[in-house]
């Protein structure tokens, strides 16, 4: 599915609209990702599960959830240009927009895009890695690096990374530098209160679930959260969430789809939490 702006002008304003990113060229140790969308989005209607958030909320209607398709990209620097210029042309409608990744590099030239809109934004970050390296084998593109890129150019006020459980040195001392606050997978409580400010952009790295639950990613960290952990976490935010990525999901390490299904799940309670946070009159009355 082609990224086709003709088509995607006649959307109704405020609804979700997704993107696919299919980008793994900054991918360090495997490269695949850029396979992901087509099969999200094959997973996410092929009739196994409904297409209901656990939060009442239908994603089958198009005046309220909309699949963009897939950016066309070229290599390196143009790519992340048009990355960007996508996503700024998807915000300027005025709806919320999820991109499904890609390698985790993409956050870097998506976030510049909501940063031309979206004044003082919070990240929310799931992830087994931190991804701020000052440069990766060379790159300073490289999926290890995005956050780094972020915070030097000072595009978010604040970034809360969680699961995080591979912290190096120099990790460490781009955290304090940064001023970047860090869950810990070890400290992390399924209770806790992340303190979140709006607007919030939430950044889903698969490989913050433990493999266990998520083979299909290019770096198998063991020890990670469950789905469960971040679902609740999801539906228990109370600001506005103005925009989410799903990334490094890897469908050539995916064992029975079951990747390609959490991946699809996600898409189902951001959107959908989104949704009701806009139209709160579309989602059932649930307690
Ligand atoms: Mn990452
Ligand atoms: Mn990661």
């Amino acid at each position: 599915m082609e990224y086709n702006e003709k088509t995607f002008k006649a959307f109704p304003p405020n609804a979700v609209t997704m993107i696919g990113i299919p980008s793994d060229e900054n991918s360090s140790f495997m490269r695949g990702s850029a396979l992901a969308p087509p099969k999200i989005r094959e997973v996410l209607r092929c009739g196994a599960a409904n297409l209901y958030s656990e939060l009442g909320v239908n994603i089958d209607n198009e005046t309220l959830f909309c699949d963009c398709g897939d950016l066309n990209l070229e290599e390196g620097k143009k790519g992340f240009e048009q990355i960007e210029s996508g996503i700024i042309q998807l915000l300027k409608q005025g709806g919320q927009v999820l991109s499904l990744g890609g390698d985790h590099a993409v956050t870097y030239p998506i976030i510049k895009a909501f940063s031309h809109i979206h004044q003082k934004l919070t990240i929310l970050q799931f992830d087994a890695h931190s991804d701020t390296y000052d440069e990766y084998e060379g790159n300073r593109l490289s999926h290890a690096s995005p956050f780094a890129r972020i915070m030097e150019e000072k595009l978010a006020s604040r970034l809360i990374q969680v699961g995080i459980r591979t912290l190096t040195d120099h990790i460490r001392d781009q955290v304090k530098r940064f001023g970047i606050e860090v869950v810990e997978a070890r400290n992390f409580d399924p209770g806790i209160d992340l303190k979140l400010t709006g607007p919030l952009y939430i950044s889903l790295d698969l490989d913050v679930l433990d493999p266990g639950f998520v083979p299909g990613v290019s770096h198998h960290e063991p020890g990670g959260l469950t789905v469960r952990d971040v679902v609740n976490l999801i539906h228990g935010i109370k600001v506005p969430i103005v925009g989410a990525d799903i990334v490094e999901f890897n469908p050539g390490r995916d064992v029975s789809d079951m990747t390609a299904m959490v991946a699809a799940k996600f898409i189902k309670e951001l959107a959908g939490k989104m949704i009701q946070q806009k139209h709160p009159g579309s989602a059932a009355i649930i307690s």
